[in-house]
């Protein structure tokens, strides 16, 4: 491809959108053939919301106030959309929320610390069931049964554990963006098989994968943030040429993995890290401009050859 015949390859990107690092970037986008694209921010809004009414199922002892104070206050140190979500509520609940000791982020797991709750101390975490069960918390018949219908419904459901005891189950929504059922179709329209990557557990990735038409074979969840990078390589090995799509700090590894002998797209909504570790940032927040990146590469590569 001549230099002046990517330039305008690359102009014509920028204006659907697409913006590229160098406009050598368009050779790698003409050959994809695999999409992976990250659930939350990317295929979804990422905006999760707690609705306590209707979402909010306290196990043990406590109030569903003193609950939403415990898992508040931990998630208050956290910048993970579902610690936004459950902040939100509990701050619109109760006002200000107890302070936190010794906070620890558990990467794609969860979060914990130490909470004072009227003149006591209390060993808070907030995660995935799984987490939570291997930490040697008892998560009771009644507690998976209502994560498992939350997630059945598409909910993220997470469990409280306080002093060690699952105090309640939370779970928090999220909204698959309007845009991503139809370019999902328009990839497999291309050629280029859709795949949906997350550290979400397996029935809420069903639950969206369907909503926008990925098949289920087509699904990998419960990857841990530092897994998502060798999903990518695998897929190389097998012989695809993937791009990734990611907008998440915990995207990062995989997309730079696909830009090795693909492409990293980014969420232009992203986090700084993702954008950062990808050849390609998509201003507009909406999948179709990964289809417009490639179509408008192999349009561009099509004419000069
Ligand atoms: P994704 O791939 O969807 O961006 P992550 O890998 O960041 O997801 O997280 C995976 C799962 O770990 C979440 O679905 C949630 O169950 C749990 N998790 C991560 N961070 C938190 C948090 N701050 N509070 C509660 N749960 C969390
Ligand atoms: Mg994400």
């Amino acid at each position: 491809a001549t230099p002046t015949a990517l330039l305008v390859g690359s102009g014509r990107a920028a204006q659907l959108g697409v913006v590229i690092k160098g406009p050598e970037v368009l050779e790698s986008t003409r050959t994809i053939d695999t999409v992976v694209l990250d659930k939350t921010g990317t295929v979804t809004e990422g905006r999760m919301s707690l609705d306590v009414e209707r979402d909010l199922v306290v196990l043990g002892a406590d109030s569903q106030a003193r609950a939403l104070a415990l898992a508040g206050a931990v998630e208050a140190s956290s910048e993970h959309p579902v610690a936004q979500a459950i902040t939100t509520a509990a701050r619109d609940r109760l006002g200000t929320l107890p302070a936190v000791r010794g906070f620890s982020n558990h990467e794609g797991r969860g979060v914990s610390g130490t909470v004072m709750l009227d003149g006591t101390e209390h060993r808070v975490a907030v995660g995935r069931p799984a987490w939570l069960v291997e930490q040697g918390v008892g998560v009771s018949q009644e507690a998976s049964a209502s994560v498992a219908a939350f997630q059945a419904s598409g909910a993220t459901a997470v469990v409280l554990s306080v002093d060690g005891e699952a105090a309640a189950v939370l779970a928090v929504r999220d909204t698959v963006r309007a845009s991503s059922g139809q370019a999902v179709a328009r990839l497999r329209a291309l050629g280029v098989r859709p795949v949906l990557l997350t550290g979400d557990n397996a029935r809420t990735a069903a639950y969206v994968a369907e909503q926008v038409g990925i098949a289920t074979d087509d699904v990998m969840a419960e990857v841990l943030p530092a897994d998502k990078r060798d999903v990518v390589a695998r897929l190389q090995e097998q012989g695809h040429v993937v791009a990734m799509v990611g907008d998440g700090v915990n995207d990062a590894a995989a997309l730079a993995q696909a830009g090795q002998q693909g492409l990293g797209m980014a969420m232009g909504s992203g986090t700084d890290v993702a954008i950062e570790a990808a050849d390609i940032t998509l201003v507009r927040a909406d999948l179709g401009a990964v289809v417009d990146a490639i179509t408008v590469s192999r349009d561009t590569l099509r004419v000069i050859k």
